[in-house]
């Protein structure tokens, strides 16, 4: 999952960044709270929201991530990432026929998920969207840290293979046609940059945002057009940001590392993050149908696991390697 940080420069308020002189939004008398580009424009409080949302909105449109009559299972972990993106949605879609349900995961991680439960459980009751809670003890018989007993160093691994079976197990049990997950600009941007150290050219490549018939459910990332910078701000102005603690494994993942190398590189090469997407799409554009088909969607190579009986790409599924390893560890 992700974990705030980012460059020092980052939380700059705008008057620090302009030395103290104030300005007035691009579009109205009021002081301005961020300044943006592309295009360059500065923003008060109520029109920095407002861009935020037509963002998220024209980039659901563009790529048609959302269809009229879709149940969407939204992942809300109660950070910032999937607040910011439950709130969105809620906005974007209230009077449509388009369902909003949250799921939640508890992992099972001591110390942390109590309190981001709190905020999930909060939310859902505030804006009226009915929540499922899925845990890793009721799936997988145990938590997170037993899980982890002798391997914290693959927490990040372990946890993501379980938690993408527990979002699904709960976008099923909602009935939902797509899941959507709060992946912002910095997350995808790492991801790539993630992919590309580890070579894993199956995993740069892989496509879910389309699913497969009656076998995954389509996973949409409408968030991707903000950065963690811009939902910290979107939720600051409308007074629901809270600094919640950070996992205890975070530490553990090689994303950390990368996220410190790209929030540098974006310092110093503003359009580093987009970039990397877009080399990452059309290198996904060229291939479609050879490598990607052949690795996540040929035929031939969906299939069931011989153990959990779950769909997937090989003999045994990813979570049932997981929880084999763990019970040889253990
Ligand atoms: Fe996120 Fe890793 Fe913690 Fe799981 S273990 S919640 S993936 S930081």
């Amino acid at each position: 999952m992700k974990s705030k940080s980012g460059h020092p420069g980052d939380h700059k308020s705008e008057e620090q960044r302009s030395g103290g002189r104030s300005e007035s939004c691009s579009f109205c008398q009021k002081p301005t709270v961020v300044r943006l580009r592309e295009p360059n424009r500065s923003l008060c409080a109520e029109h920095f929201i407002q861009d935020c949302e037509e963002r998220v909105k024209r980039a659901v449109e563009a790529e048609g991530m959302i269809a009229p009559g879709d149940r969407i299972a939204v992942g809300l972990s109660g950070g910032k990432d999937s607040t910011a993106l439950l709130m969105i949605l809620e906005k974007i879609f209230s009077s449509t026929d388009i369902e909003l349900v949250a799921i939640t995961i508890d992992e099972g991680i001591s110390g942390y998920r109590e309190e981001t439960m709190a905020a999930a459980v909060e939310l859902t009751r505030r804006l009226a969207i009915p929540q499922q809670i899925v845990s890793f003890c009721e799936l997988f018989g145990r938590d997170l840290d037993s899980l982890l007993f002798r391997r914290e160093k693959e927490a990040c691994t372990v946890c993501g293979v379980l938690r993408r079976r527990a979002l699904l197990e709960g976008a099923r049990r909602a009935g939902a046609t797509k899941i959507a997950t709060g992946h912002n600009l910095d997350d995808e941007a790492q991801s790539v940059l993630m992919n590309v150290l580890r070579g894993d050219l199956p995993r740069l490549l892989q496509d879910t945002s389309s699913g497969y018939p009656e076998c995954f459910i389509p996973r949409i990332k409408p968030l991707i057009p903000l950065s963690e910078k811009e939902i910290v701000i979107f939720l600051m102005v409308q007074g629901v940001f809270v600094d919640l603690p950070e996992c205890p494994y975070a530490h553990t993942a090689l994303r950390g590392e990368v996220r410190e190398m790209l929030a540098d590189l974006e310092f110093h090469h503003p359009g580093t993050r987009e970039k990397l997407i877009h080399a990452r799409n059309m290198v996904r554009e060229r291939i479609s149908g050879n490598f990607v088909g052949e690795s996540t969607r040929g035929g031939n190579l969906i299939t069931h696991c011989r153990i959990c009986g779950e769909v997937c790409s090989s003999e045994i599924c990813a979570v049932c390697r997981v929880l084999g390893d763990v019970a040889n560890i253990t």
